[in-house]
């Protein structure tokens, strides 16, 4: 599992799928059948997604776990994660490579139905060895068990453990208790932490090490061992948040793999984060390392 000697290795173990994404008039009511554009097909997944994020743009030597089929959509993905420059560490599963169908309006609303496929078939004992390892990345869109189980190897091993909450949901006690840094927008952060009271007394009630809340175009705070810490939003063009939060997240662990502070790993983070919604896609917007040092300077 080694990369390189520098050590701040990150390993991503998530989702992988393939987005089937078509424009349309509108997004289709029940029943009714609706005329659309070209179908363009694109590499995500919010585990492949942060796995590109943290290679691309912050230049940390990653690795990404993730179960995929024996299929066109798998070649897809070994292309888009071998271009960013992540070593993939696939499991190989008889259903199909995880799929997202996808219809934009033209006013820009969206209609997705996932088919997780082979994302479900990650297990517990697909977790490879974590020598070298010093940041497990890690989301919501494959087994619960699998990734409390991963969380609970890493926190044995000595690995800090990034959780994106993402899609939200509430979450076992066993895996809070293996976290170390929790990432949440503001929809998974009620799910979480409830909706009332201040975003600091909340984020408070989670009860890992670091506490991060995205807000979109307002920016993120934390609260880190008891403090408060505000990142306001870079000021973009934004045409297309798809995979702001996803870049946000590998480019967070990417930046304290390498041994940044909180303060500006979420400044670099959040750098990231507002490039990618200057362009259209998921993978495809994240931008590399140069493009966010310049927008920080
Ligand atoms: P998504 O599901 O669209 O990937 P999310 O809901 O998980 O996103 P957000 O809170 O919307 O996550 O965005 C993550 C981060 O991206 C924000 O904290 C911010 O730093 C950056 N960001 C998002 N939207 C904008 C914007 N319009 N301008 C600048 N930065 C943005």
């Amino acid at each position: 599992m080694i990369l390189s000697n520098a050590g701040g290795q990150v390993l991503v173990a998530g989702s992988a799928n393939v987005d089937y994404v078509v424009r349309a008039p509108h997004i289709p009511t029940p029943g009714e059948t609706v005329l659309g554009g070209d179908l363009t097909i694109v590499p995500g997944g919010k585990g492949a997604n942060q796995a590109v994020a943290a290679a691309r743009s912050s230049g940390a030597a990653t690795v990404m776990l993730a179960a995929l089929g024996n299929d066109a959509a798998a070649e897809t993905l070994e292309r888009s994660l071998a271009g960013a420059g992540v070593l993939l560490h696939a499991v190989r599963s008889n259903s199909p490579t995880g799929a997202a169908l996808i219809t934009v309006s033209e006013t820009g609303e969206n209609a997705i139905t996932v088919a997780p496929g082979a994302n479900m078939a990650l297990a517990p004992t697909d977790l490879p060895d974590l020598a070298g390892i010093a940041w497990l990345v890690l989301q919501l869109e494959t087994p619960i068990d699998t990734v409390t189980a991963f969380a609970q190897a890493a926190r044995t091993a000595g690995v800090k453990v990034l959780l994106n909450t993402a899609p939200a949901r509430a979450l076992p006690a066993e895996l809070l208790a293996a976290v170390d840094v929790l990432v949440a927008n503001e929809e998974e952060l009620a799910c979480v932490a409830g909706e009332d009271g201040s975003i600091a007394d909340r984020l408070a009630t989670i009860g890992t090490s670091i506490a991060i809340v995205t807000l979109g175009a307002r920016g993120s705070c934390a609260l880190a061992n008891g403090v408060f810490h505000l990142q306001p939003a870079f000021g973009v063009r934004a045409i297309d948040t798809t995979a702001a939060g996803d870049t946000f997240c590998g480019a967070l662990a990417g930046a304290l793999g390498q041994g940044q502070l909180l303060p500006e790993a979420m400044r670099f983070a959040s750098a990231a984060a507002a490039l990618a919604t200057t362009r259209a896609g998921a993978q495809s917007s994240i931008p590399v390392r140069d493009e966010v040092e310049r927008l920080i300077a």
